[in-house]
């Protein structure tokens, strides 16, 4: 489960990492007194559970009063990256005079939490990764041991620290692992972590909780909640029947009463399915990739079945749907489809060529589905 900013800084703070003085607003009317406590320029930051808000347009700098509440308008009418905005967070905006960049995740093939750091910070590490790769360090942990000190150290002459930064660089890993440990997280990240005029700060902060540790944290259970609401809002605002459900099984299909059978033959095969989801009659390819990219985007879900017979809706459409939905989100899950009926076999063509398990029978599709999930889980 990913934290919005504003959450994951109230941890930060928590731990001493220095971040800007902040206000969370939740209506445009609150901007005027977020400034006054805050002093201008402010910098104005959407609060949706994703990063790359930046270049999506959801992070912008105010000089003034109506034009941070210009801005604020704009920002709460706005979707950043697919999410509505509830609220934003107005910072006091800092001096930057470096942009690093420093995270903790988890190195699944060597099984070992690893510090990343760079100092090229900013741009997103995904495509730093890509485009320069030497430029980020990475640091694995023992476990047993945890982070030492002179590593770290090590790491931040390598990125061309010294001094005091050298020193808060240190101090702010440190508490960065702390947290990682203490909120089991899959990911911990400032990025940037800027040097500034009032020293060492996190600018952003970022944290991903692993999900089956949400039970570890109660504090947690409203932002979940929160989260699956969240998909339930986006689904009805994509014109979608939506509802929410308990399981792990995403179940796309088309008509209420095949999307309520498909939901049936889950449970019968000791499945649960995470929601319903009817795409209707005729869904073209647009309509289907949204349907997926909500279930691609539902923390929850673990496999996804679509179920679709084609009477008006075209096999081949829905699977084109499909496809391009795995192709553009950057979240990957398996999915099991049976399509049939119209155009049936082009679509079958397209799913296959995708790599994607087809079935004729419910029965057979929804076995494996359910046999997915258990494999996921
Ligand atoms: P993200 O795009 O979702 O990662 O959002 P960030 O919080 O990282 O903001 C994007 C970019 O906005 C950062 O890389 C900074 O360059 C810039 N930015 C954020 N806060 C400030 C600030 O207080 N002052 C200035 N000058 N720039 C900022
Ligand atoms: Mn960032």
């Amino acid at each position: 489960m990913n934290l919005l900013e504003y959450e994951a800084k109230e941890i930060a703070k928590k731990y001493h990492i220095p971040v800007p003085p902040g206000v969370l607003i939740e209506e445009p009317g609150q901007v005027q007194q977020a400034i006054d406590e805050l002093g201008l320029p402010v910098v104005l930051k959407a609060q949706v559970p994703v990063a790359g808000r930046g270049k999506a347009g959801g992070v912008k700098l105010a000089r003034d009063p109506d034009e941070a509440y210009e801005i604020a308008e704009e920002l709460f009418e706005k979707e950043i990256k697919g999410y509505p905005v509830y609220s934003i967070l107005v910072e006091k905006a800092a001096n930057i005079q470096r942009e690093l960049y420093l995270s903790f995740t988890l190195d699944r093939a060597n099984r070992r939490v690893v510090m990343l750091a760079s100092g090229e910070g900013g741009m997103e590490i995904e495509e730093l990764a890509k485009e320069k790769p030497e430029a980020i360090i990475k640091l694995p942990i023992e476990p047993e041991i945890g982070l030492k000190a002179h590593e770290v150290r090590e790491v931040g002459k390598k990125i061309g620290l010294s001094g005091n930064c050298l020193r808060s660089f240190e101090q702010i890993a440190k508490s960065m692992y702390k947290i990682f440990m203490d909120y089991d997280a899959d990911l911990v990240e400032s990025n940037p972590l800027a040097i500034t005029d009032q020293g060492m700060m996190a600018l952003d902060f970022r944290m991903i909780i692993d999900d089956n540790a949400i039970f570890r944290h109660p504090e947690f259970e409203a932002a979940r909640e929160r989260e699956l609401r969240g998909a339930e809002k986006i689904a009805a605002k994509r014109g979608f029947f939506y509802v929410e459900l308990d399981g792990d099984i995403g179940i796309i299909g088309n008509g209420a009463g095949l999307t309520m059978a498909t939901m049936d033959v889950v449970n019968y095969y000791g499945g649960r399915p995470a929601n319903f989801l009817d795409i209707g009659g005729g869904a073209r390819r647009e309509r289907v990739k949204e349907a997926v990219k909500v279930l691609l985007e539902n923390p929850r879900v673990k496999v996804i079945f679509v179920n679709i017979f084609g009477g008006i809706t075209l096999a081949s459409e829905v699977a084109l749907g499909i496809v391009a939905a795995l192709q553009e989100s950057p979240v990957k899950k398996p999915i099991v489809a049976r399509v049939v009926g119209t155009a049936e076999e082009e679509g079958r063509k397209i799913l296959q060529e995708a790599g994607i398990p087809l079935f004729e029978s419910m029965d057979e599709a929804a076995k494996e589905a359910v046999r997915l999930a258990k494999e996921v889980a």
